[in-house]
């Protein structure tokens, strides 16, 4: 049995750096402080939290001589002018390309258009990314484009971790409706490199197998991208969720994760398909 993990899979480079500067705070500090979790994972969140990475709702909540870690996936202006006025030691753990995608939010408005935003309702970085700008309007599906008020000129940004065939699907819907389109794929590279191989890993694999939390939207994505090109798809947290009958007359695996799964998972995983081969051989 072949065993192959795609490249690009686990921690993209912004979630890696946010994790590694809450330990590095939590050892410097005794503590630091996390509006909520860091990353969609509750290994990685137990993990972090027993290093003295502590989440917590509200900047009330944490300790006047204690950092605060803002999150890769971005922050609400308020929270970033609040902290400031309670004069916290902010800890900016936002990616770059997130920081990216606010700047660009802000230059299509400037433009005098009409802001939409592709991405998960209620998901924290779509929030930041909707916070930096007036009245956005968030579309998640095609059929929402619909709910758009008519409108000439629209300026369109995507959540950085949604699937180009989605985002297209609503380009096309809003053509229809909308004259003046200006459309920034803002889709970070991570995530590209990260789809394309899956794509190509469950079309040449027997069994795929998506490690990620079902809390995960960005890992429930990598599982449906990976189930349309190959039925024979599980999506597990670790390694103690496969089953050896998925992989009984199997001759190839192919092994992804998502931007939020810790390296020594993926291991964990590829290590028990080695058992399990071993067991079946
Ligand atoms: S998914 Fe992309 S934008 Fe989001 S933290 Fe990772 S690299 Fe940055």
């Amino acid at each position: 049995m072949k065993i192959t993990i795609a490249k690009s899979s686990g921690y993209c480079f912004g979630v890696r750096d946010a994790v590694n500067l809450a330990y590095d705070a939590a050892e410097k500090h005794g503590e630091v402080y996390m509006l909520g979790d860091i990353v969609h994972n509750e290994n990685v969140v137990k993990d972090l939290e027993e290093a003295g990475a502590k989440v917590v709702d509200k900047l009330d909540d944490i300790p006047k001589d204690k950092p605060v870690l803002l999150r890769a996936h971005g922050t609400i202006q308020d929270t970033w002018k609040n902290a400031k006025k309670k004069n916290l030691n902010i800890i900016d753990a936002t990616c770059p390309l997130v920081h990216e995608i606010h700047r660009e939010v802000k230059m299509l408005e400037d433009e005098g258009r009409k802001i939409v935003i592709i991405g998960d309702h209620g998901h924290d970085e779509v929030m930041a990314i909707a916070d930096q700008v007036k009245n956005p309007t968030i579309i998640s599906t095609k059929e929402e484009v619909s709910l758009l008020k008519r409108t000439r000129k629209i300026g369109v940004v995507s959540q950085s971790t949604q699937m180009i065939e989605n985002v297209q699907e609503i380009i096309n819907a809003l053509m229809v409706r909308i004259v003046d389109i200006r459309f920034i794929n803002t889709i970070c590279f991570p995530t590209k490199r990260n789809h394309e191989q899956i794509k190509d890993l469950a079309k040449t694999s027997d069994l795929m197998i998506i490690i990620g939390s079902f809390t995960s939207a960005n890992s429930k994505r990598l599982t449906e991208l990976a189930k349309q090109r190959n039925e024979n798809t599980f999506q597990v947290t670790c390694a103690s969720d496969l089953k050896i009958e998925w992989f009984e007359n199997i001759k190839s695996v192919g092994i992804s994760a998502g931007a939020s799964t810790p390296d020594y998972l993926i291991k964990g995983v590829e290590n028990r398909i080695n058992e399990i081969k071993e067991t079946l051989n």
